[in-house]
């Protein structure tokens, strides 16, 4: 096969696909003994569960399905479901914004790859511009969106360790300092700033504070702040400390339903000016005609009747929040006398744990678990853009700790006895 640059770009295989292709194969292989916390599944929450299936049924039943299955939406998607998310977010944050504030894609992870590629890469003058991570480690799933190589950079953090009796914990801050010199000095190659918020891997929420510093310098250099707010608020609100969202013209807000316990429906949901919607239509139109309608078709009765709310308050979150708080109480138990440490869970749903001044490498660890059946993600993947060979890179791992007490007990006694031998 005689492949284009995009063609060699987007078929190589990197660490993250064959992690992926391991995480397959395992859950693939439905053995009683595997456990398996790696993988970003949201759980399986019988009580939202029941709600998503309820309303499928009345769909179903309803002639709304006529148009859900039977036509195309517009590029930006389903009006219907915008001009209920911008009635939402009016009522909820008293923001200025309509429908046509509104764009729809086939889940936030192919929203990422449209405004990546639409700020960053080469630019019309040949330059390249890059996207800008304030805060490694992030989200692994952007790495490879990039049309070309190199697209994005990131900045290390300030690790703050938090005074705790019982629990070893720090947490990442922005490195506000470093961010302002390389914003100085880089002023016309970075496209856009992104953070995700909650943090996927860490469970880091961002300050408030740390938000508005960074809305105050994306506007200084007009660039787009870009904030993942697939676990965030209003849904599914996996929020375990105070934040407040923000938005104004230059952020883009994107949001998702698969959080919510929706990963199959694909719906992405992007909240940013008009001309942005607008490009991410144009896009849309050339790439899918139009986005998938089943989740907003779905959804859209929920959110007009405040119930989506309800159940991301009274359901979603309270079941997030138990299992970090499960996951506190158990890392303490087994690391109690090991110097492992455990970013401060603020939201979604992962553990990020530090094997601080181990002679650990997480590629290694990951290997030696995966002989053990635990299966977890190891940490360096989540630097993209951090060239330089920081041993930080290689302390880390991340769990998903949506998992009954049992099995998260026992993923976390085979780590110390691993880490131990
Ligand atoms: N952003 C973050 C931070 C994620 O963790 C994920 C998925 O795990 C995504 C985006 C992609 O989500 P979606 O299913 O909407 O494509």
């Amino acid at each position: 096969m005689k492949l284009s640059t995009f063609g060699i770009k987007f078929t190589q295989a990197n660490g993250i696909t064959q992690l992926m292709d391991d995480l397959g194969k395992a859950n693939q292989s439905n053995s009683p003994d595997i456990i398996m916390l790696g993988g970003g599944n949201p759980a399986l929450i019988p009580a939202a569960h029941t709600v998503f299936v309820d309303e499928l049924q009345k769909l179903i039943n309803s002639s709304r399905v006529d148009n859900m299955m039977g036509l195309y939406d517009g590029p930006e998607g389903d009006d219907n479901f915008r001009q209920a998310m911008a009635d939402l977010l009016k009522d909820h944050y008293g923001w200025g914004l309509t429908a046509k504030n509104i764009a729809l894609s086939n889940g936030s992870q192919s929203s990422f790859f449209t405004l990546f590629n639409l700020f960053a890469g080469e630019m019309p003058d040949g330059s390249i511009n890059k996207i800008l991570f304030p805060l490694a480690p992030e989200y692994v799933g952007y790495a490879d969106q990039g049309l070309i190589d190199a697209m994005f950079a990131s900045i290390k953090p300030d690790i703050h360790f938090i005074e705790d009796e019982q629990t070893k914990l720090f947490k990442y801050q922005i490195d506000f300092d470093v961010l302002k010199e390389k914003l100085a000095s880089d002023a016309n190659s970075i496209g856009a700033i992104c953070v995700s918020r909650p943090t996927n891997p860490t469970g880091n929420v961002i300050t408030d504070d740390e938000l508005a510093q960074l809305d105050e310098l994306a506007i200084q250099y007009q660039i787009p702040l870009i904030i993942d707010n697939a676990y965030g608020h209003p849904f599914p609100g996996a929020i375990y400390t105070d934040a407040t969202l923000r938005w104004n013209d230059n952020t883009i807000l994107c949001m998702s339903l698969s959080k919510l316990g929706l990963p199959g429906l694909r719906t992405g949901i992007v909240i940013a000016n008009e001309e942005v919607i607008k490009a991410m239509g144009r896009v849309s139109g050339i790439m899918t005609l139009a986005p998938n309608s089943v989740g907003p078709t779905l959804l859209t009765r929920l959110i007009k009747d405040g119930e989506l709310i309800n159940l991301s308050e009274k359901i979603i979150k309270p079941y997030y929040q138990q299992k970090s708080e499960l996951a506190i109480t158990l890392f303490s138990e087994i690391f109690a006398d090991l110097p492992v440490y455990l970013h401060k869970l603020e939201g979604a749903f992962f553990m990020w744990l530090w094997f601080k001044d181990m002679n650990i490498d997480s590629e290694s660890l990951y290997n030696k678990l995966k002989e053990h059946d635990v299966y977890v993600i190891p940490g360096h993947n989540f630097f993209m853009g951090i060239c330089d060979d920081w041993p930080h890179k290689n302390q880390c791992i991340r769990l998903n700790y949506a998992k009954d007490e049992a099995t998260l007990r026992k993923g976390l006694e085979t780590i110390k006895s691993v880490i131990t031998q």
